[in-house]
């Protein structure tokens, strides 16, 4: 019912031409996948060029980050409309390296998620606890609150076209991934939380990624938990050879 949705967050890597040839190199590794919605979420400075090389094809543009105003004097900042004249059709919003950098909070996060449905961009909203917040046993607590957050007046119509990434923070980047136990647990209680906020019908219509050290290796044990519906990728996914296996994995 829910279609698989991998998405390969690049972060601050690769030029123009590094992302050219990564796209085309997944081309021939991977043509036309429908089964699983891929999507790239390449640096602001790649998305013009790879919407050209991705014209027509299957694979999805994203950005990882917007600014939820308008337009204006904020320099440096990028904004929905000038991502969807890009051609992406995501953008990841509430990265915790955002988060932890840059100041954001749930309610810049969620003013995001409204930035972005205003132009027609589809959010993937991060959510995930930290090292102590997992050993205090406040996991689903502390991610069921940026989740509430995060969709503060999204409407029903909205949400079920929200994608949340479940992305436990000491599992970026650390080769430490959840067992596919505990982050499928995490993810069927946002499941629930969405229900409760929206209903069963639109809670089952939410997509929920898993993110954390997902590799080729470990996403179809990830992918088997009932509510965990993609992944989130960093590392693995700057390879089109890594890429591709995780999209078959998927
Ligand atoms: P990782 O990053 O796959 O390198 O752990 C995931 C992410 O930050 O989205």
């Amino acid at each position: 019912m829910r279609k698989p949705i991998l998405a390969g967050n690049w972060k601050m890597f690769k030029t123009v031409a590094q992302a050219q040839s990564f796209v085309e190199h997944l081309q021939q590794l991977a043509p036309n996948t429908t089964d699983v919605e891929a999507v790239l979420c390449a640096p602001a400075t790649s998305l013009y060029a790879l919407n050209n090389l991705l014209a027509g094809g299957t694979i999805k543009l994203a950005a990882q980050n917007l600014h939820q105003a308008e337009e204006g004097a904020y320099t440096g900042e990028v904004s929905a409309l000038m991502l969807k004249d890009v051609g992406c059709s995501y953008v990841i919003i509430g990265h915790s390296e955002r988060r932890q950098y840059f100041g954001e909070t749930d309610d810049t996060v969620n003013q995001k998620v409204h930035a972005a449905f205003k132009h027609g961009l589809l959010p993937i909203i991060c959510v995930g606890e930290d090292l102590d917040q997992r050993n205090q046993g406040i996991t689903k607590n502390w991610v069921e609150e940026q989740v509430r957050a995060a969709l503060a007046n999204v409407s029903a119509d909205d949400v079920s076209r929200v994608v949340i990434a479940y992305e436990p923070i000491w599992a970026i980047g650390t080769g430490q991934t959840a067992t596919a136990q505990d982050a499928g647990d995490v993810c069927t209680h946002i499941r629930q939380v969405a229900s409760e906020m929206y209903g069963k019908e639109k809670g089952d219509l939410l997509r929920i990624q898993y993110g954390g050290s997902v590799k080729p290796e470990n996403i179809a044990e990830l992918m088997a938990q009932p509510d965990i519906d993609g992944a989130l990728v960093g590392g693995a996914s700057l390879d089109p050879g890594s890429f591709a296996k995780l999209l078959q994995g998927a």
